[in-house]
């Protein structure tokens, strides 16, 4: 007796409009729309046909599921909130900083509908979209002129493109970065047109190699902070304040491209010294480069400030309208650096800081509220700690630095090296299926979940029956 239930062969398998008409999948399409549907029909049918041609049998009743399991996947949004538990408060993989909700408003209101991105209220005409940030950022830095394009590399792009094309500029052994996500200054420079003189060794360079390597073809003087790494023991850099007066004296301008450049004084908050903007100004630098998502905490976007001249040929050139930021992410910024306005209550009103300034206490007080939830759900197999661990800051800002902070170690409670290794990768994937995925650290034959940038406990806590214990 062949088995009803089961097809064996392929005229046996339903055609995509037979399909298509089934009570189920006719639902789905009157939920999501019938293109949708149709290639999740097809993906289906082209699957169930590999099987049977192999030599296998597909359930029929299994094929509307299956149809159903692919709509979901196909419709489900690919860019996810997760929580971020890797220890890295800034981390460029997981979208760097957390916006303030005032900053969300002010995207949610201007993404509706019309603002006045590029008009003048006033006059009624054509106005300036760097208007709206750039006053506060002079404000704020002491700069004479900013402007804001998509991200850091294309400030950076942008002020070689303009200041420096087909001509040399001398940079040090030492500060010849790359950052990841294949940003290699040597790279930029090249793209930009610009000759890339190297000068100096990799850990020694001396105001000499300077005003050696300068000559009738040099641009401009760079300084690059060394974001993500630091070189340490027989070492020797031009600061920014000697190297100014090396350029000016050649009537050439500097540029620093800071990285993450902060606005504020961080160790008023109980971080670590990072150069602020205003302090690389003060020196003599002439531009000034630096991320709006690092610990500036706002949006993505590259911030050039500095001297209104220069500024103004930046604004001039073409690759302008290429680089330039949009609605959302000056509205973003716009109400980030309104903080920054009010610095007694910047800790409190930014997020990232907040959470970089996070005292280990409470993070650790938060850890033993979660263990016990977490322990229960694992079950016996897993054995859940509380330990100190050190959270980083990340995005290249203050590289060898480390924040005191507490977590939750999970490990595998038995097993041979290599079991216990694959049951610690099961966790953290099981840990990823989560309605919002939660991604941990391995190491050490654990994996630990850092809660520095845990804020929203109840939500993590509420979805740990969803997930399923290896
Ligand atoms: C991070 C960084 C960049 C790149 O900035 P993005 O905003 O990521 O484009 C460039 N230079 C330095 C020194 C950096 O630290």
């Amino acid at each position: 007796m062949p088995d009803l239930t089961r097809i064996s062969s392929l005229s046996e398998l339903p055609s995509v409009d037979r399909l298509l008409v089934g009570d189920g999948i006719a639902a789905l399409v009157r939920e999501r729309g019938r293109p949708l549907v149709l290639e999740a029909v097809r993906g289906a049918l082209d699957e169930a046909r590999a099987v049977v041609a192999t030599g296998g049998t597909v359930a029929r009743a299994e094929l509307e599921s299956a149809v159903a399991a692919r709509v979901r996947t196909i419709a489900a949004p690919s860019l996810v909130p997760m929580f971020n538990l890797t220890g890295t408060v800034l981390h460029t993989n997981l979208g760097r900083a957390p916006l303030p909700e005032a900053a969300i408003e002010a995207m949610a209101a201007v993404a509706r509908g019309a603002s006045n991105l590029e008009f003048d209220l006033e006059t009624g005409r054509r106005g300036d979209r760097h208007r709206h940030v750039e006053p506060r950022l002079c404000r704020l830095t002491s700069a004479e002129a900013a402007i804001v394009v998509n991200n850091n590399a294309a400030a950076v792009l942008l002020v070689l493109d303009t200041l420096a094309k087909r001509k040399e500029v001398p940079v040090s052994r030492g500060e010849l970065i790359e950052i990841g996500g294949a940003f290699r200054m040597p790279d930029i420079m090249k793209r930009a047109g610009t000759k890339l003189v190297e000068i100096g060794t990799t850990n020694r360079t001396h105001p000499r190699d300077y005003e050696a390597a300068i000559g009738p073809r040099t641009a401009l003087l760079m300084k690059i902070h060394t974001s993500n790494y630091s070189v340490e023991g027989f070492t020797a850099a031009v600061g920014e304040r000697e190297l100014a007066g090396i350029a000016h004296s050649h009537n050439l301008p500097l540029v620093s491209d800071l990285g993450s450049g902060s606005l504020v004084d961080m160790t008023v908050y109980g971080l670590p010294p990072e150069p602020t903007v205003r302090a690389m100004l003060g020196d003599g630098v002439d531009l000034v480069t630096f991320s709006g998502d690092k610990l500036l905490g706002g949006p993505q976007a590259g911030i050039i400030a500095g001297r209104g001249d220069l500024v103004a040929r930046l604004k001039r050139n073409p690759l302008m309208r290429a680089l330039r930021p949009d609605k959302i992410t000056l509205a973003a910024l716009q109400s980030v650096l309104a903080l920054y306005e009010d610095p007694s209550r910047l800790a409190d009103n930014l997020p990232s800081l907040r959470l970089l300034g996070r005292p280990r206490t409470d993070i650790d007080a938060q850890a033993k509220r979660i263990r016990r939830p977490l322990a229960a759900r694992l079950g016996e197999e897993w054995v859940v700690d509380v330990v100190h661990c050190r959270s980083q800051i990340g995005s290249g800002a203050l590289p060898v630095d480390r924040l005191p902070s507490a977590g939750l170690r999970c490990a595998p409670a038995s097993g041979a090296k290599r079991g216990r290794s694959s049951k610690l990768q099961a966790l953290a994937a099981a840990l990823r299926t989560l309605p919002t995925p939660v991604i941990g650290r391995v190491h050490e034959g654990a994996l630990t979940l850092d809660l520095r940038c845990l804020d929203d406990e109840a939500g993590f806590v509420a979805q740990l029956d969803r997930l399923a214990a290896p």
